[in-house]
């Protein structure tokens, strides 16, 4: 048996067809989750080592970004949103570009960054996916990637407080209200 994890290379996409668990980039195939390999009939899969107990499809949670490759955004959880108290089993869930918003984005980059704080509705519990489509959901409290400042709201982008840095994201109607906190 052989272990897994999130943006583990696991194979090319000529060799295998990519089943649960797993995601294609560039011709590539990677674990978009922590867990067991399965090979069979050359879809290859991973599954799952065990779920959070807490956590149920249609929750919505609140994570850090803790890593952002082409197509995937690897969401360390902390807790349910609504909710004071972390969650007792933590785990990286995965947000992949085509769950960010209604409609096509081309970079995810453009959506979430590194160390962003997202707000999002868990799509499949088992697998840990999430999505960020809807208006509530996105970030809701981000840095800025040249001077670690906060960013602030303005207008449909977000801007450093302290060097005047304009980025985008995919941002939450809850940005910055601390109503998510
Ligand atoms: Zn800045």
């Amino acid at each position: 048996m052989k272990i897994v994890f999130p943006g583990d290379k696991i194979g090319y996409a000529e060799e295998f067809v990519g089943g649960e668990g797993v995601y294609e980039e560039n011709g590539e195939l990677y674990a978009a989750v922590a867990g067991k390999l399965r090979i069979k009939d050359r879809i290859v899969s991973v599954e799952s080592l065990k779920k959070i107990p807490e956590i149920n499809k249609g929750d919505v949670v609140l994570g850090r970004v803790v890593d952002v490759r082409n197509s995937l955004a690897l969401v360390e959880l902390s807790r349910k949103s609504g909710s004071d108290r972390a969650l007792r089993h933590t785990g990286i869930a995965a947000l992949h570009i085509s769950n960010v918003q209604e409609g096509y984005l081309k970079d995810l980059d453009s959506a979430v960054r590194y160390m962003d704080i997202i707000k999002a509705k868990v799509v499949d519990a088992e697998l840990l996916k999430l999505s960020t489509k809807g208006r509530e959901m996105g970030v809701v409290k981000a840095i800025c990637s040249r001077c670690k400042a906060e960013l602030v709201l303005a207008g449909d982008k977000l801007k450093c407080s302290r060097c005047g840095n304009i980025e985008n994201r995919k941002i939450s109607s809850d940005y910055g209200s601390g109503r998510w906190e």
